[in-house]
């Protein structure tokens, strides 16, 4: 297959960026996938005096920083977000809603989500409760349909919902001002369950229930062993060993998604030997 890829990184933090580097240095050829601002928690960081060689930085210099370096080197990103990774043996399918894309070896980059599942979210996953709304909204036409967003970019999965749905709310779990279509309704208040029978009923909030079809909870990250099924975790992190191996052979992670502490350095460190590792894979194999 001619368009397959050496090296997928999923995830454009510190540990993506930095495999992404290392493993294009080894001249492989290499994907890269993640956010337009790179990492949501870089940008957030207020002042960084951790970062060796770059002291009192902010987290919006270190982006640029990092944005620079990347783009010097060639490297473009890839603006999409990954639902399902298949381990397929010799190979790994990548699949971003309908399309797919197909590497030799894997470096899971995706972060942590600090927040916990909401109550009933894991319960009714697959039964109302799903995490890529571009991928499921067809299955919701004509139908009612709640967002719970995390971030900004679930404001366009909300938009293009409300095309299909016969009604879309939109729940926030952030402060800033919305871009939302004039019919999707707005609703700011607190979660606190996603109930229902065999299937997602309604969502209950602090102040009143909302009765819906479906709900999408669009958070940075979604739980690994999720993302690529049989993959093993170990406290809520993706276990690997010294060599940023995981349990899948090929499959390699760097970063929060494998363990505290939850730093960059750290995270850049992790990301270059799994790019190191996984260069050693594919030309062993
Ligand atoms: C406010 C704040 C301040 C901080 N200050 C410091 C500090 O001073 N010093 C320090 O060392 N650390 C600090 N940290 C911690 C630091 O931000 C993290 O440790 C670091 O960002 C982890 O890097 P990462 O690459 O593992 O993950 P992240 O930076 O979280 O990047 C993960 C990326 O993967 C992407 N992604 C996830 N899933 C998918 C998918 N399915 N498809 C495509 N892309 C996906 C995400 O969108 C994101 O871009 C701070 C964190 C916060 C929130």
């Amino acid at each position: 297959m001619s368009n397959r890829y050496d090296i997928a990184i999923v995830g454009s933090g510190p540990a993506g960026l930095s495999a992404a580097i290392n493993a294009k240095i080894r001249n492989k050829n290499i994907i890269i996938f993640g956010s337009s601002e790179l990492s949501g928690k870089l940008i957030k960081a207020p002042k960084i005096d951790n970062y060796l060689g770059l002291p009192d930085i902010t987290g919006i210099q270190l982006k640029d920083r990092f944005q620079h370096h990347v783009a010097n080197m060639g490297i473009d990103i890839t603006y999409e977000r990954i639902n399902t990774i298949y381990a397929m043996g010799q190979y790994f399918g990548i699949a971003v809603n309908e399309k797919m894309y197909e590497a030799s070896a894997v470096i899971l980059a995706t972060g942590i989500e600090y927040t916990k599942a909401l109550k009933g979210e894991e319960e009714f996953l697959g039964r109302g409760v799903g995490y890529c709304a571009t991928c499921d909204a067809p299955l919701y036409r004509g139908k009612i349909v709640t967002i719970i967003g995390y971030n900004k970019e679930a404001e366009a999965e909300a938009n293009y919902v409300n095309e299909l749905a016969k009604k879309t709310y939109y729940i926030p779990m952030y402060r800033e001002s919305l871009n939302l279509n004039e019919n999707v309704e707005i609703v700011r208040d607190k979660v606190v369950e996603i109930s229902g029978g065999n299937k997602v009923e309604k969502v209950i909030l602090k102040s009143k229930e909302i009765v819906t079809d479906g709900v999408f909870v669009l958070k940075d990250s979604i739980a690994p062993d999720k993302l690529v099924p049989g993959l093993i975790m170990e406290n809520g992190h993706i276990k690997v060993d010294m060599n940023m191996k995981t349990n899948i052979e090929g499959c390699f992670a760097a970063g929060d998604c494998v363990g505290k502490p939850y730093q960059y350095m750290k995270a850049a460190g992790q990301g270059q030997v799994a790019a190191l590792n996984a260069v050693f894979y594919i030309d062993k194999n």
